[in-house]
């Protein structure tokens, strides 16, 4: 049985506004959980300096306390006072922020963020929201606030409001409603104490990194092994962001029973025998695709497919953050 029909408490649903906006960071501020929209997926926010609001976090979502959360501020200004800018953090903040790129720097002598937020790492994972509701909330708790995505640890990324109040109806005190999210993949991770690495691909595209850099990206270590219970950078689980179904990527036909993902203009063999089809872009864009990507996958999940063929996505721009979550969507749960 889902946990959210065991509960008896409703989570509160409040449409964005001032009021919500001022309610929601009443309640952050009070150790509580809110989940609200950003520019990229719907966050489930904590207070980052307080280490019981941060278990509540962990315990709600399911999320192995190892795997280290983002630390979301206003600006660059607050920014700096958690984490430490060498001369290339600070390029890459004017360039990007606000925006979907977190930047992983040491932390300061005197930083904020709680220990458990950082997996006891000395480092710390930092973005600056672009999304006015954000934005808002961000100034108005005046405090980093912690925000993985919205939905149960492992389970697909939530792009609207009626996603996260699926996944966590009853196990958090508020979510924001501030209708469907831009990007629809996470932010992209680089981690910034010494050559920059690319620690996960996401919303900012690693080519407009490199621009800004003037050299190819670094790539973090491979995959650990599926079945790994600690991976070798923290949070890099290889399964993730998984629907129920099964997930075959790289289709060049449609086998009976299976529901498809489809891409660009290009008809699949078999794919009139579908169980249900859904294209993340027709006319091919990889834009349009990212948003419609989580959302699909959820779709797709509910009209119970046993198993979602993909068709190939080319991996350049945002190809490349797609191409991670669907691999990580087709391995192995256990
Ligand atoms: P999520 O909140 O699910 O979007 O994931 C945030 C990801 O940030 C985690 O899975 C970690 O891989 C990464 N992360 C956060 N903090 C650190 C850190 N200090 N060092 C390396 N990776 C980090
Ligand atoms: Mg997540």
């Amino acid at each position: 049985m889902p946990i959210s029909e065991t509960m008896a408490c409703q989570t509160r649903q409040l449409e964005a506004s001032d009021a919500a906006i001022a309610a929601a960071a009443a309640c952050l501020r009070d150790g509580g959980l809110v989940a609200f929209p950003t520019e990229t997926v719907y966050g489930l926010g904590a207070d980052a300096t307080c280490t019981g609001a941060i278990a509540r976090l962990y315990a709600a979502k399911g999320r192995p306390s190892f795997n280290p959360l983002i630390a979301h501020v206003a600006g660059v200004t607050e920014a700096r006072l958690i984490g430490r800018f060498d001369a290339t953090a600070e390029r890459l903040a004017a360039a990007f922020w606000p925006g979907p790129l977190t930047l992983v720097l040491p932390k300061t002598a005197d930083c904020r963020v709680a220990d458990l937020a950082t997996a006891g790492l000395d480092t710390v994972a930092i973005r600056v929201p672009a999304h006015p509701i954000t934005q808002a909330l961000l100034r108005a708790v005046g405090r980093p606030v912690v925000a993985p995505s919205a939905n149960i640890s492992g389970h697909v990324s939530p792009t609207t409001a009626a996603h996260v109040h699926a996944d966590l109806n009853g196990r958090i005190d508020l979510i924001v409603d501030g209708g469907p999210v831009e990007v629809g993949v996470e932010s992209t991770i680089l981690g910034c104490f010494g050559t920059p690495v690319l620690l996960r691909p996401g919303g900012v595209p690693s080519e407009a990194i490199e621009a800004v850099l003037g050299t190819p990206l670094a790539r973090r270590a491979p995959e650990p092994a599926a079945g790994d219970d600690q991976p070798l950078a923290p949070g890099m689980l290889a399964s993730h962001y998984a629907p129920r179904a099964a997930v075959r990527l790289e289709a060049t036909s449609v086998r009976p029973d299976e529901a498809l993902l489809a891409f660009g203009p290009d008809a699949l063999p078999g794919a009139e025998h579908a169980t249900a089809v859904m294209n993340l872009s027709a006319r091919g864009d990889l834009t349009e695709a990212a948003t419609h990507l989580f959302g699909y996958l959820r779709a797709l999940d509910a009209k119970a497919a046993r198993t979602i063929a993909v068709m190939p996505i080319p991996h350049d721009g945002l190809g490349e953050a797609i191409n991670d979550r669907l691999r990580r969507a087709a391995a192995p749960k256990d």
